[in-house]
């Protein structure tokens, strides 16, 4: 078999045999396929799509370039939620240590922000001393103590997908649904799970733009879960704009806290119970939602949540101190108040725009080897649907670099609808999957 005639194969549209998808993975992670010829089937790929089979072939031969962990010392189910990416979206810092409050053993294996999406890590990051980089081995030691634990992909998890999402990154092929199913799921099944819940976003501040694609990409994760035996379901869900007020780094931690507290927004709240709720569900610990919401509400309003949130915390290595307080969270030298130019109501807040607005201030990276600055970032002052009176505040952003301010500032508040009258609140789940 050559790396020539697999591209060519599906250039012309074939169907790839497990062996062949086989063959040029491990070609591409051994270096025997060079980055060109890996490149040009990347591309062929994203004009010409993978089948169901294809799809799972590929995620497992991805997963199997490096290792699986083995989660079968720890009791009961290994459940875990994965979100496909957003603005504002910090649900996991909230639903890991609510969910291993419950009972549930929660192994997260999540990513940095690229671009104007955040990442779970980068969050993390911004309370001193909480490290993300941490063995597997030590990963394994926290789950089996704490329930719940939340780091990095390590080199030794799907080098493959590394490879390859390196070279989409610059080859224009991100944006296709059997490459992101892959990737994703590759992740997730060396994670020693045995259930996932899936957050597909879908919307503005998404890679899925549309309902359509996003329920595609929702049903392709879902077999392929489902191909490997896991329990599955995924939530589409709505990512029009930002999830909760918060977006930048400490004050999303800030933000995360208030929701385990029982005062976030009401939208990061509901998210994070919906998904709690499946998480339940496919652990067997609960089937009727109502009866999981009221309990994961309960573990809230007890505290059981936060206090699980510090253990996790102080077993990363990270300063419980900085939770208990986040007013001790790193904090912007200065802050500017976007107001509103007209009086009227908020019809849409283009989630993209926020999140580069952030990224510009600081928050996120234009490159992978950017730094972040955990302190700078935007809070709302406005949902879609909130009356606005001209001169009142749409949004406060947080900013340590002026000279980063005013491009960041022109999207921002370009970024907010104003309209004479409230548009139709859209529903925050679109869809249910399994
Ligand atoms: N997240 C991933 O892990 N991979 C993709 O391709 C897209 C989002």
């Amino acid at each position: 078999m050559r790396p020539y005639d697999v591209i060519k194969k599906k250039r012309d549209g074939g169907r790839l045999t497990k062996a062949e998808v086989n063959f040029f993975v491990k070609g591409c992670v051994r270096g025997t396929v060079p980055d060109y010829q890996t490149t040009a089937f990347l591309m062929a790929v994203y004009f010409r799509g993978m089948d169901e089979g294809e799809t799972l072939s590929l995620t497992m031969a991805m997963r199997d370039s490096g290792c699986t962990l083995d989660l079968s010392c720890i009791p009961g189910v290994k459940v875990d939620k994965h979100s496909t990416g957003g603005v504002g979206d910090k649900v996991s810092l909230v639903l890991a240590p609510l969910a291993a409050s419950a009972g549930l053993t929660v192994p997260m294996i999540a990513g940095r922000g690229l671009g104007h999406t955040g990442g779970t890590l980068d969050k993390l990051s911004s309370i001193p001393g909480f490290s993300v980089d941490i063995s597997l081995d030590r990963f394994t030691e926290i789950l089996q103590n704490t329930g719940a634990a939340i780091i990095g992909q390590t080199s030794e998890v799907a080098p493959a997908d590394r490879r390859l999402y390196a070279l989409r990154d610059v080859t224009a092929t991100v944006e296709s649904i059997p490459l992101i199913a892959a990737s994703i799921m590759s992740k997730k099944l060396a994670e020693g799970t045995d259930a996932l819940v899936l957050d597909v976003k879908a919307g503005c501040g998404a890679f899925m733009k549309t309902y359509k694609d996003a329920c595609l990409l929702a049903d392709t994760l879902v077999s392929i879960g489902r191909g490997a035996g896991k329990k599955m379901a995924a939530l589409v869900t709505d990512m029009d704009q930002p999830t909760g007020l918060a977006v930048g780094n400490a004050l999303e931690v800030k933000e995360a806290v208030a929701a385990l507290k029982g005062e976030g927004p009401a939208d990061l709240m509901d998210l994070t119970l919906e998904l709690g709720v499946h998480m339940l569900r496919l652990a067997g610990v609960e089937d009727d939602p109502k009866k999981a919401r009221a309990k994961l509400a309960r573990l809230i309003k007890s505290g059981a949540a936060f206090k699980k949130f510090c253990e996790m915390v102080t077993a990363q290595g990270g300063d419980a101190g900085f939770v208990r307080d986040t007013l001790k969270l790193p904090v912007a030298r200065e802050t500017f108040t976007v107001k509103s130019e007209r009086t009227g109501f908020v019809q849409h807040i283009d989630a993209e725009a926020v999140g580069i607005s952030a990224m510009l201030l600081g928050a996120g990276r234009k490159k992978a080897e950017d730094d972040i600055d955990p302190a700078v970032g935007i809070i709302l002052s406005r949902k879609v649907g909130d009356k606005v009176r001209k001169g009142q505040a749409l949004a406060v952003m947080h900013v340590n670099d002026r000279r980063r301010f005013n491009d960041a500032e022109g999207l921002l508040r370009e970024a907010f609808e104003i309209g004479p009258t409230a548009s139709e609140k859209r529903p925050l789940v679109y869809k249910v999957i399994g």
